[in-house]
């Protein structure tokens, strides 16, 4: 089959992976950035994308790049903290500039075409209303099926429900002292549901930031330095902040909406599949790509009985993390946080926390 992909985030560029090592399709991979280019994330790689990046043959070449985590600074609503660790790295952080260049171009070394510099506008259609390819206003690449792996964004979305989001801001800064190998994360009562982070990106870098609600009237960046000056303090006094506060959304959703259309499909944060609890989205696009690939795998013709599988599985994969998400989001809301996570930070459970992190 001819496959164009729009997107070369973690969904796309895996989804394009995947389907050129099957070696049966002609696969297109298209961005409007350059590579490598920035992307305004955490970075973080949870346990989730540890075991894909096996699954699919990339963990060798990304463990060069990583920060390897193995504990926890959390601090609770009422201040409450405990640092929790395990024996054995349980996250990565990378970021994303090197991360995303890293697959999309392992994608192109397994063959796909990656097309850069493309700013995808306008579908193709046949008389009967069909995707069938996609345009920049110069160029036009057809498709015997479309990809859109485009993001929190996503122009070309079918999902006609109210977009639910997070919204996120962050800022790197240097010579911030952290403890190596360990991620912080504050479920400060400002940002509640959500919490504020720091996490250590290079030897030298830290990224901050908070997911918070929207609908907050306070000022963004006054919100992240009152968080981050709250539990972060006196490391930031010889900090350097470095290049410009990033604020970006992050879309979620409870149920697995619409995500075909004849001639198409939609993957990772375009599908809205993303942690509503956390803000994880680079195992869940990643995820719904090989899921897609595996689908494709099976077919011969983009028809409609491929469009019923991708939208099945789909929902099978992630009905329960997306509502689960939704669950601990909502929780977090309630004053059983609170006594939970100060139980979290008491020293007679901390032994049986550190017990359960190393050998869960
Ligand atoms: C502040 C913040 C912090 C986050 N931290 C984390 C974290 O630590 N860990 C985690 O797992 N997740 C995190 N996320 C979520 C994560 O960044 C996203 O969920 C994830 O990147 C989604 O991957 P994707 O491939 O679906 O889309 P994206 O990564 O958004 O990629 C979409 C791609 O599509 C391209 N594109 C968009 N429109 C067009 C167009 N019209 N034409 C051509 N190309 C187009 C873009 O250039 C981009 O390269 C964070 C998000 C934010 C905002």
């Amino acid at each position: 089959m001819k496959i164009a992909i729009v997107g070369a985030g973690p969904g796309g560029s895996t989804c394009a992976l995947q389907l050129a090592r099957q070696h049966g399709h002609e696969v297109t991979l298209l961005d409007r950035d350059e590579f490598p280019r920035p992307k305004t994330c955490g970075s973080g790689l949870g346990p989730r994308c540890l075991q894909l990046f096996q699954e699919i043959d990339l963990a060798d070449k990304l463990e060069p790049m990583a920060q390897k985590i193995h504990g926890l600074r959390f601090v609770g609503p009422g201040g409450n903290e405990a640092v929790l660790s395990s024996n054995k790295v349980e996250a990565w952080i990378i970021a994303r500039s090197q991360f995303d260049a890293e697959i999309a171009f392992a994608a192109e070394r397994a063959g796909a075409k990656f097309v850069q510099g493309f700013n995808a506008k306008r579908l193709l259609r046949n008389p009967s209303g069909r995707i069938v390819g996609i345009s920049d206003g110069k160029t036009e690449v057809e498709a015997d099926l479309m990809i859109f792996a485009d993001g929190a964004h996503s122009r070309f979305s079918i999902d006609k429900r109210p977009r639910r989001q997070i919204a996120a801001i962050m800022a790197w800064y240097e010579g911030v002292p952290y403890q190596p190998g360990i991620l912080e994360m504050y479920f400060d009562k400002r940002v509640k549901p959500w919490y504020g982070w720091l996490f250590p990106e290079t030897d030298t870098r830290v990224n901050v930031g908070i997911c918070y609600d929207p609908e907050d009237p306070a000022d963004p960046k006054r919100l992240l330095d009152d968080v981050i000056a709250t539990h972060v303090g006196d490391r930031l006094k010889n900090a350097q902040q470095v290049g410009k506060y990033k604020g970006h959304p992050i879309v979620y959703t409870e149920g697995v909406g619409p995500i075909t259309s004849p001639g198409a499909i939609w993957i990772g944060e375009s599908a809205r599949l993303t942690n509503a609890a956390t803000g994880e989205g680079i195992s869940y696009a990643m995820r719904s790509a090989c899921v897609a690939a595996d689908v494709i795998s099976r077919h011969d013709r983009a028809d409609s009985t491929l469009l019923m599988e991708y939208q099945q599985a789909t929902t099978k994969h992630f009905a329960l993390p997306l509502k689960t998400a939704v669950g601990f989001m909502n929780f977090v809301n309630t004053p059983a946080f609170g006594m939970a996570s100060s139980l979290i930070t008491s020293r007679a459970v901390q032994g049986a926390m550190r017990y359960l992190l190393a050998n869960a």
